[in-house]
């Protein structure tokens, strides 16, 4: 089996060979990362400079490494297409350093990385540790990675397959359960402080800590409750009673801009303001 590694926190960062370590007991490792942190660029794909890719010093022997300057998902795409000669049966992002919960996954540079590989319809996984005081524990994660890929070559989770994996900071013994988890709702409250760098103005975001409160079966929820989270995510986000009131508004959206349509027939080119 040949698992693709990425990540977001770059090529040298320590939750990424430790997931290496870990997943090169299941299969053939390759690792096409970013040569720099690209934590939260999400989904970003780079199309408007040339990528340059230069083969890095692995951590550890065996291993084939590739550095990339540009995102994660710019990596996956790199990997998949080009470095990875005989094609790869799973991708694998991270070990992020901190928790990618709720909200989170749509800006997340280690989800971005995944979804890449599902994208491609080869299974995909995500895993996060929690950062607590500077500190991350990543054997208990690594261990997850490397069960989940195994689970992966017994084809008990099949191409479509996008897992987003949360650990809370306990060692082993302290954690309470794996949880199958839907997102929470996880948001920041954006500060925007302003600043002058002595020609310009300038805005720094700052995110604050987010609220408490949450519902249970979220990830947020688990991994509060020293659970890992498993979530499964898929492009469609919808679920059938956001649908249904979708497909209610789609018609009588399409009744009022038939309305409008006539309101404005013959003058099509011309956009009048009252
Ligand atoms: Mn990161």
């Amino acid at each position: 089996m040949k698992i693709l590694v990425s990540n977001d926190d770059g090529i040298y960062a320590r939750g990424l060979w430790a997931l290496v370590r870990a997943l090169k007991g299941v299969g053939e490792v390759i690792v096409v990362a970013p040569d720099r942190e690209q934590s939260a660029v999400g989904t970003s794909v780079t199309l408007h400079y040339p990528l340059r890719v230069k083969k890095a010093k692995p951590r550890l022997s065996g291993v084939e490494a590739y550095s990339v300057e540009g995102t994660p998902a710019d990596s996956v795409i790199l990997g998949l297409q080009m470095l990875a000669k005989d094609g790869v049966d799973l991708v694998v992002s991270g070990i992020n350093e901190g928790l990618n919960l709720g909200n989170d996954v749509f800006i997340s540079g280690t989800v971005g990385a995944a979804l890449q590989g599902y994208f491609y319809e080869i299974p995909a996984i995500a895993i996060s540790a929690a950062l607590v005081k500077n500190k991350v524990r990543f054997d208990t994660a690594a261990r997850m990675a490397a069960l989940l890929a195994k689970k992966v070559e017994q084809k008990d989770l099949l191409p479509g397959t996008l897992l987003n994996v949360n650990l809370p900071h306990l060692p082993l013994r302290k954690i309470q359960g794996i949880q199958a988890t839907r997102l929470g709702r996880r948001s920041y409250r954006d500060d925007i402080k302003k600043g002058n760098d002595g020609r310009r103005d300038y805005y720094w975001i700052v995110r604050s800590e987010p609220e408490r409160g949450e519902e249970k079966g979220t990830d947020i929820w688990a991994v509060r409750h020293d659970k890992i989270s498993i979530t499964m995510l898929r492009g469609n986000l919808a679920n059938s009673s956001q649908m249904s009131h979708l497909e209610s508004l789609c018609s009588s959206l399409f009744a009022e801009l038939g309305y409008a349509g006539s309101k404005f027939r013959g003058s099509r080119f011309t956009v009048r303001s009252h």
